[in-house]
């Protein structure tokens, strides 16, 4: 596997392939959800390259920043195991050489759900996924249906800006109590990740939103929003310090 830290090795990289790239851009701290992106990538493309980066633009909360899992050694074992092609460990300047003065702002979808609860955020997501796209020119990207939102909002930039590149989503992988995996479920206690598994399940069984936000309130859990939204019911709770998200179809 190349492990590339520059932005011109990733260039040199880039320009010795010949067939299809399949890109899978991950913040680290992987887990099995990030690895069915990989496996998803790898069956569609010839050769798959995932990025480590931490984003700062994204995050409206500097402790959620600085307290955000980091688990570099191990995660490159893994990507090993599962024979990705390269990893991209890009520095913060090396995607912000000029700072952070420049930004991709979406005013619709991005200000809904988690986007009135962290002002910003989208912004982040969508500046530096962009700056990802434009290094790696990937042919294919993968994006988990986890963050739906996200992945809604990265499709529409895709087609708003003509970028020449498939989005691809994947399902959301679980725990077998139907807790959705994620790299913060590393910051719960044992407690906390049992208590986590009836936030899936009470989106999923609740007949309306408001009956969920009511169950959630009472399991103690605090509720930032559950929302339907077309076919799709949204949440994020807080469980102590760490903040949860998910989404169901209904
Ligand atoms: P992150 O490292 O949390 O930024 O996630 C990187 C990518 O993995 C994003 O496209 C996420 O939506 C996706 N992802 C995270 N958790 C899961 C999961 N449990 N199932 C599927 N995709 C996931």
């Amino acid at each position: 596997m190349n492990k590339i830290e520059s932005n011109s090795i990733l260039r040199y990289w880039r320009e010795s392939l010949n067939g299809t790239l399949g890109f899978v851009p991950t913040m680290g701290a992987l887990h099995e959800g990030h690895i069915s992106l990989i496996e998803y990538a790898k069956q569609e493309c010839d050769e798959v390259l995932v990025s480590i980066f931490i984003n700062p633009m994204q995050f409206d909360q500097i402790e959620d920043f600085e307290k955000y899992p980091q688990t570099l050694e191990q995660d490159l074992d893994l990507l090993r195991k599962h024979g990705v092609d390269a990893v991209w460990i890009p520095k913060v300047h090396d995607l912000y050489p000029n700072g952070m003065k420049m930004k991709i702002t979406e005013s619709d979808l991005s200000q809904r759900l988690c986007g009135s609860s962290r002002p910003g955020h989208f912004d982040g997501v969508l500046t530096v996924v962009m700056k990802l796209f434009q290094l790696t020119k990937p042919q294919k990207a993968f994006f988990g249906e986890k963050d739906f939102q996200q992945l809604q909002l990265i499709q529409k930039m895709a087609n708003e800006f003509f970028l020449d590149i498939k989005i691809v989503p994947v399902p959301t992988l679980r725990e077998n109590s139907g807790l959705a995996l994620s790299s913060r479920n590393l910051r719960l206690s044992l407690k906390e990740k049992e208590k986590a598994s009836f936030f899936y399940k009470t989106l999923q069984e609740s007949s309306t939103a408001e009956e969920a936000r009511k169950k959630l309130s009472d399991l103690d859990f605090k509720v930032d929003y559950v929302e339907d939204v077309e076919k799709r019911r949204f949440g994020a709770v807080w469980l102590g310090s760490v903040r949860l998200i998910d989404n169901v179809q209904i």
